[in-house]
C-alpha cells in the first residue's frame, strides 16, 4: 500500500483538473495575446478561470489578481515591490513585521531586504506554535509600512488571527499580506470578511498543477513588477501566459473553496482518528490545539526518535509524511517552527508532518496508525538515547 501524507508539501492533481487542462496543450494552445484566430479562441477560457478565482476569494474585479510562477514568486513580488514602491522612496517608513515561522520565501527575501535599510521584526510564536494578534500589534512602530503574516501555517497547520490584524493594520493605515498558501481549501478564505491588501496562494497545494501561483492585490494597492517586458497581466506582470495552468488552477480554486466542509468534517474526522491514536504512544507531544488548525495537519514529536529515522520507516512501509517544510529539509534537519517553539531542542529533531487532503482514505489512515505505532515501537526499542533520557527521568 502506498499512502501520501504529506499534502502541505504538495498535492496530487484532481483528476477533473487534468482533463480540463489537457486541451490546452493540444488544440487550444494559442497566445491569449495574439490577435488571430488561436490567440482569440483561449480568451474566454483565461476568463472564465480568473472569474472562478474572483469567485473563490469572494472579491470584486476592480482588485487584483496576478499570475505568478508559483507562491514564492507571489510572495517576493509583495515585499520587494513594497520595497521599490514605499521604503525607497520614504526611508522613514522602512519597518516590516512579520511572524518568526513563515515559510522561507519571505523570511529569505525579508532578510534579503534588511541588506538595503529594512527593518524587520519576526514576532515569535507562542508555546502551541500559535501568534497571539496582540504580539503583532506590539511589534508595530510609527515607521511600520506592512504587516506580512501567514494565514495558517505549513508545519503546525496553526490557524493565525489573520481578521483582527488585518483590522487593525486597516485601522493604522498599515499595509497588511497574508500568505495564505496553506489555507485555501482548508478554511474559508473570504476577503470580504478578512480585509487584505495582498494574499498570496498557489495551485500546487490545493490539487492544481505546479508552477502557477497567483497573488490578489487589493483596488489601489497596486505594486511595481517584479518582472518587465511585456503587457501580459495589464502589464503589472510580463511572460507569455501559460493558459493550460491557469485554466487548472482556476477549476482547482472552485474545487477546493467547494470542499471546504468536506475538510472540516471528514477530512477533519481521520485527521482525529490518526492523532488520537498516535497521541496514544508514551511520550508524544502534539502541537496546537486541534480546534486551532487546518483540517488536515498533525505535527507530532516522539520522545527519542528521530524524526528522520521514523520517516525511513514509514517510507519502506509506503507512507510518504515529512519532518519539515520540503523548502528547509535538504539544508536543516531540525523542525524549523519546532525550533521556533523551542523549550526543549530534542522536540525539533523529533518531529513528523502528517498533513491529509480529501483524497485520503479511511483505509490509509487504519494503515498508518498500524505501521506508524510498529515503527515506533521499534525504534525505541533500538534507541538508546531514549532508555538514557528515560533512565535519567
Ligand atoms: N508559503 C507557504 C506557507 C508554503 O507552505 C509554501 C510551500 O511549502 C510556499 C509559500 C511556497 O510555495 P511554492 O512552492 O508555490 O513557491
Amino acid at each position: 500500500m502506498r499512502v501520501y501524507l504529506d499534502n502541505n508539501a504538495t498535492t496530487k492533481i484532481d483528476p477533473l483538473v487534468r482533463v480540463k487542462m489537457q486541451p490546452f496543450f493540444e488544440e487550444l494552445y494559442g497566445n491569449p495575446n495574439s490577435l488571430h484566430q488561436y490567440g482569440m479562441e483561449v480568451r474566454p477560457h483565461l476568463n472564465k478561470a480568473m472569474g472562478e478565482m474572483y469567485d473563490a476569494l469572494n472579491v470584486p474585479d476592480k482588485d487584483d489578481i496576478l499570475i505568478t510562477s508559483c507562491a514564492t514568486e507571489s510572495n517576493n513580488a509583495v515585499l520587494k515591490g513594497v520595497f521599490f514602491q514605499h521604503i525607497l522612496k520614504n526611508p522613514e517608513k522602512n519597518h516590516i513585521v512579520t511572524s518568526s515561522v513563515e515559510h522561507p520565501a519571505i523570511i529569505e527575501t525579508l532578510m534579503f531586504l534588511s541588506d538595503y535599510g529594512v527593518d524587520v521584526t519576526y514576532v515569535d510564536v507562542d508555546d502551541n506554535g500559535g501568534i497571539s494578534a496582540q504580539a503583532v500589534k506590539d511589534a508595530v512602530t510609527d515607521k511600520t509600512i506592512l504587516i506580512s503574516m501567514m494565514w495558517a501555517n505549513n508545519e503546525t497547520g496553526m490557524i493565525f488571527p489573520v481578521e483582527e490584524v488585518s483590522a487593525f493594520a486597516k485601522e493604522k493605515g498599515i499595509l497588511f499580506h497574508t500568505d495564505a498558501v496553506q489555507a485555501i481549501g482548508k478554511v474559508h478564505v473570504d476577503l470580504t470578511k478578512v480585509d487584505v491588501d495582498y494574499l498570496t496562494f498557489s495551485a500546487h497545494k490545493f490539487h492544481g498543477p505546479k508552477g502557477v501561483g497567483g497573488l490578489y492585490v487589493k483596488k489601489g494597492k497596486t505594486l511595481p513588477n517584479l518582472l518587465h517586458g511585456g503587457e501580459q497581466m495589464g502589464g503589472k506582470r510580463a511572460g507569455t501566459l501559460n493558459v493550460a495552468y491557469i485554466v487548472g488552477m482556476g477549476l482547482a480554486m472552485r474545487q477546493a473553496a467547494n470542499h471546504v466542509e468536506k475538510m472540516n468534517t471528514d477530512v477533519r474526522r481521520l485527521r482525529d482518528k490518526l492523532e488520537d491514536a498516535l497521541a496514544k504512544i508514551s511520550d508524544t507531544i502534539v502541537v496546537g490545539p486541534r480546534e486551532k488548525r487546518t483540517p488536515n495537519t498533525l505535527l507530532i514529536s516522539l520522545r527519542g526518535i528521530e524524526g528522520e529515522a521514523m520517516l525511513w520507516d514509514l517510507n519502506r512501509a509506503g507512507i510518504a509524511a515529512s519532518t519539515g517544510s520540503a523548502c528547509a529539509s535538504e539544508s536543516l534537519h531540525a523542525n524549523p517552527v519546532m525550533s521556533a517553539i523551542g523549550e526543549d531542542p530534542e522536540l525539533a529533531h523529533t518531529a513528523m508532518r502528517l498533513s491529509l487532503s480529501r483524497f485520503t482514505t479511511e483505509e490509509e489512515i487504519d494503515y498508518t496508525i498500524e505501521l506508524f505505532t510498529k515503527a515506533a515501537e521499534r525504534l525505541r526499542s533500538i534507541s538508546s538515547t531514549y532508555a538514557y533520557t528515560n533512565e535519567a527521568g
